[in-house]
């Protein structure tokens, strides 16, 4: 399998040699693209009948956004993936209900995110064999579509990052499959000794405590120079992320809640309405 870096190269570097490139913040190459899309050009592409689903506070902004987006950032669980990574742990670990209710604590607000994820892990324990054997057992899967959607953005000469606030191993292997490089992944990493048992996690991991993805986002925004950044996810974390995202696209297809439904500008149930404006207007097109 191809992966990620070596595509993104490759596809790089096919069309630095077709068209005219320019330097961008950060030392990469952006190639000049035709003149930005409108968002109104975008929405009066879809039918009357399919224009009557569209939801958000601002879906040809959105649309906008993700057609012309230098970078989309995508959270995992219950977004990418259509379970929760950390409860598919807790649940081979037979440790399913004492995390569960730890995540509720931390969903509810009522807890700081960074105590929530020790004292989950504090229950797991998972040493690095319990995380492969999980893995192995129970391989994540992903959210209908999505594998498209990343493909286009690929195609697309789109970055995409997959920022989490969960686990960095059990994100490489979804990574990996959708051609996104391990660089790419903003996640907690947790720790293990000689021995291969856990010994914590990392704290200066931005996803590790409360406002990680806002932080995610500024800090990739930064240290490549892009202009628009789309974020996409299911929870009240990912809508956090705009400011600085430029749009949140809120994704209803695992779970839906209403405080992210109300916050999205644009609020999808499926990837398919994303992936016909990235196959139709997104940049390379
Ligand atoms: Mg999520």
């Amino acid at each position: 399998m191809i992966s990620g870096d070596s595509q993104n190269r490759n596809n790089s570097l096919q069309q630095q040699q077709q068209q005219q490139s320019q330097p961008r913040a950060g030392g990469s190459f952006r190639t000049t693209s035709s003149l930005s899309v409108s968002g109104s050009d975008i929405l009066a592409s879809f039918s009357a009948q399919s224009k009557t689903t569209l939801e958000g506070t601002d879906v040809a902004g959105a649309m906008e956004a993700l057609a012309n987006a230098d970078a989309v950032c995508f959270d995992v669980d219950s977004t990418v993936i259509t379970e929760e990574g950390i409860d598919v742990l807790a649940a081979s670990l037979g440790k399913g209900e004492e995390v569960a209710a730890w995540t509720l604590k931390a969903m509810e607000g009522n807890t700081k995110f960074e105590d929530a994820l020790a004292a989950r892990l504090d229950i797991m324990k998972p040493s690095q064999h319990a995380i492969d054997k999980c893995l192995k057992e129970h391989p994540l899967q992903f959210s209908p579509g999505i594998e498209k959607l990343v493909e286009l953005l690929n195609l697309a000469q789109v970055d995409v990052y997959l920022i989490s606030g969960g686990f960095r191993s059990m994100i490489e292997p979804v990574a990996r499959e959708l051609c996104v490089g391990k660089s790419n992944i903003i996640a907690n990493t947790i720790l293990f000794d000689d021995d291969g048992e856990y010994a914590g996690f990392d704290r200066e991991e931005l996803t590790s405590a409360d406002m990680g993805k806002p932080k995610a986002v500024q800090k990739i925004k930064d240290d490549h120079g892009y202009k628009t950044v789309v974020m996409v996810g299911d929870g009240a974390t990912d809508a956090q992320a705009k400011p600085p995202a430029d749009a949140f696209i809120g994704f209803g297809g695992v779970s839906v809640r209403d405080s992210v439904r109300e916050k999205a500008c644009w609020y999808v149930k499926d990837f398919e309405a994303m992936n016909e404006v990235v196959s139709k207007f997104g940049k390379s097109t």
